[in-house]
């Protein structure tokens, strides 16, 4: 049985006036939908209508003001936005009732006066970051989005359908918010996107200037040194091991950026990958690895994959627990597949019985589990640095050391941590492990 995704809230649109209103309107409407929602085509269907209104002539402003009535008549929850804008005053003096009003060209706006009036329920298939860090509280750790969509077209992904190709950031407008949230309190950047590693490729890799001097360019390493510059830690998510990822080991090895690589390798066998439609899957991915933990020996690579594709053969998944026996990941996590609704995958041949996937899963898992415990137990003794999440009532704290990004990795347990707070970074002795976490103490206790 296919996925089904949670249903995203349908938009309606009216649209008066010029062409150039018209264009604005489709502009809106393009965003919303590369942000998930559906349009309706009459107002019963609608979650919210826009309505987009023409303020030219004041035959074209009664019009305008017509539509408005007529849609809080038929549907109730109505923004406004358009060259009526201007007139805020009046039109909530006639429609107190319209959720929002914003002016022509002020796209941001109205989008965001979209995702207030009908937000997108989450869905673990398109949302990078976990709901429960959808926090407006300031904290120590925040996403940076440095890119929206993707140009690859993974066979059980729905990303680009939903999302379109990829839309990288300016990389000057990026380091401003980066700086901000730096400011604001934040010690810990967390890089996302859907690939980070083609990250400025839709900007030609172009060169902006910076504020204060100096320019970068729109490219996945030149972005990190830039970032690690600002004194936070800055972690690396969904990348994928392109070449040119090799030159961002070395700011690893010099302390910018922490020595972190979230790789969503998602399978081994080359016949999967290839049915996957993986990209980069033919670099040789365990020589790779192997030369940046030659010039980066802390360097942490976590992986996804994924079990029971189908046409995955007992031979494929053998090869699969092989090659992560040979590539000795820090940190798995792993999924059976599921059919997500839309997906080309689908229509795959060889589909794999569910009571197969479970064992295959839990065969994968006892294996990484027991990567993981090693590798773990190789840092006892060892004083690393941790960030405090949470610090409790009897004196003790919980925390990540770099190898842990939020949600997905281990933890970090502390005793006798009295006086810390959350967002310190401290050095921490560690004294004991298991198979995901580390116990500790802070050094010199
Ligand atoms: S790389 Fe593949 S899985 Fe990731 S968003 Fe793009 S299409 Fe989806």
């Amino acid at each position: 049985m296919a996925t089904i995704l949670p249903t995203p809230p349908k938009v309606g649109m009216v649209s008066l006036g010029c062409p150039k209103n018209l264009v604005d309107s489709e502009r809106i409407l393009t965003k919303l939908r590369a942000d998930g929602y559906r349009m309706s085509p009459d107002y019963a269907g609608a979650d919210v209508v826009l309505v987009n209104t023409c303020g030219f002539l004041d035959s074209a402003k009664e019009e305008s003001l017509e539509a408005i009535g007529e849609a809080i008549a038929e549907n109730g929850r109505v923004i406004v936005t358009g060259c009526m804008g201007k007139e805020a005053e009046a039109i909530r003096a006639r429609f107190p009732q319209v959720l929002a009003v914003t002016g022509a060209h002020q796209y941001e706006e109205v989008v965001g006066a979209v995702h207030t009036a009908a937000p997108m329920p989450p869905s673990a298939f398109l949302d990078l970051v976990p709901e429960r860090d959808l926090k407006l509280t300031p904290r120590h750790y925040s996403y940076l989005k440095i890119s929206e969509g993707c140009n690859h077209r993974c066979s059980f992904c729905i990303i680009p359908a939903l999302r379109g190709d990829l839309v990288s950031r300016r990389p000057d407008a990026i380091l401003r918010e980066a700086e901000k949230l730096v400011a604001a309190g934040t010690r810990e950047l967390l890089v996302i996107s859907q690939d980070t590693s083609a990250y400025g490729l839709d900007l030609r890799h172009a060169t902006y200037p910076l504020k204060g001097g100096g320019e970068v360019r729109a490219h996945m390493t030149d972005l990190a040194r830039e970032l690690g510059k600002l004194g936070a830690w800055v972690r690396l998510h969904y990348v994928y091991p392109y070449p040119h990822v090799d030159q961002v080991i070395p700011l690893m090895a010099e302390g910018l950026v922490l020595p972190y690589l979230d790789i969503p390798f998602q399978h081994a066998a080359p016949n999967v990958l290839k049915a996957m439609k993986r990209p980069a899957n033919e670099a040789k991915v365990l020589e790779r690895l192997a030369k940046w933990r030659a010039i980066c020996p802390d360097i942490t690579i976590r992986s996804t994959f994924v079990v029971g594709f189908p046409g995955e053969t007992e031979a494929d998944f053998e090869y699969l627990l092989q090659w992560l026996d040979e590539a000795q990941l820090d940190r798995v996590g792993a999924f059976r597949f599921e059919p997500v609704e839309g997906a080309a995958a689908n229509a795959l041949p060889g589909h794999v019985p569910e009571e197969v996937k479970e064992e295959r899963y839990a065969r994968l898992m006892a294996l990484t589990a027991r990567i993981s415990a090693e590798k773990l137990a190789a840092k006892v003794g060892r004083t690393l640095p941790v960030i405090i999440d949470a610090v409790d009532e009897d004196g003790g704290a919980t925390g990540r050391s770099q190898a842990d990004a939020p949600e997905i990795d281990g933890e970090v347990f502390l005793r006798d941590a009295h006086g810390l707070s959350v967002g310190d970074i401290v050095p921490v002795t560690i004294e004991d492990a298991d198979e995901h976490d580390l116990y500790g103490v802070p050094a010199g206790r």
